[in-house]
């Protein structure tokens, strides 16, 4: 498909999952057919925390207090709905909920997934005890300590966001399962979401 309508979408996952290690593996095969550019919620998110003097480091972000970080995901969903309106697909690697000190803050509020109008919400998951180990053997990030039951309650919970998402701006939801050891056949199964959208 040849049109110059926005076009995104959506990959989520919770934090260790491998969304943006599958992601990269995708777009490599989607660019050997046509342009795709990733975006970072997160980073994004830096950029506008860093020069308001917020953060010095990415894992301080889910720290901040929720207002604040209210206030940065706004102006990043407008700056990236900028990004889309340039006619190449775009795909944004995002959190669906982020667990915060005060609770679980939803990454796609209503006022930012009707700013982004995704075409496919994408929710890569994988077993709990291989997220565990995942985050376990990561020494590049900061990151949670939480137990496999904990794990599974956050995917359990993205599921349902995921759905409230599709809700509110009719677009679909598709489950992908990134088993361990197996990142280059989670990547073919992305890309063909990717491709559906083109
Ligand atoms: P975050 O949301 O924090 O950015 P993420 O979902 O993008 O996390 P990655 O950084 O891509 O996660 O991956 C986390 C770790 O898991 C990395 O060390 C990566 O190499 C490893 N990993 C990813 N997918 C798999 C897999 N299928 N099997 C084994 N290890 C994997
Ligand atoms: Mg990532």
């Amino acid at each position: 498909m040849s049109t110059t309508k926005k076009r995104i979408i959506i990959v989520t996952g919770i934090p260790g999952v491998g969304k943006t290690t599958v992601l990269n593996k995708a777009a490599d095969i989607a660019r050997q057919d046509y342009t795709v550019e990733i975006v970072n919620y997160g980073s994004v998110m830096f950029e506008t925390a860093v020069s308001s003097g917020f953060v010095e480091n990415r894992d301080q972000m889910r720290l901040l207090p929720p207002e604040k970080q209210r206030k940065i995901q706004k102006t990043a969903a407008e700056t990236i709905t900028k990004k889309a309106e340039q006619g190449k697909l775009l795909i944004v690697d995002t959190h669906m909920l982020i667990k915060t000190p005060e609770g679980y803050l939803a990454g796609l509020p209503e006022w930012v997934v009707t700013t982004l109008e995704p075409d496919v919400i994408v929710l890569v998951e994988a077993e709990p005890e291989s997220i565990f180990s995942r985050r376990s053997k990561d020494e590049s990030r900061l990151r949670d300590k939480d137990s496999a039951l904990e794990i599974s309650t956050h995917q359990n919970l993205c599921r349902a966001a995921a759905i409230t998402c599709s809700t509110l701006t009719g677009a679909t939801v598709k489950i992908v399962t990134n088993k361990e050891g197996m990142v280059d056949k989670t990547a073919e199964e992305l890309a063909v979401v990717l491709k559906g959208v083109n």
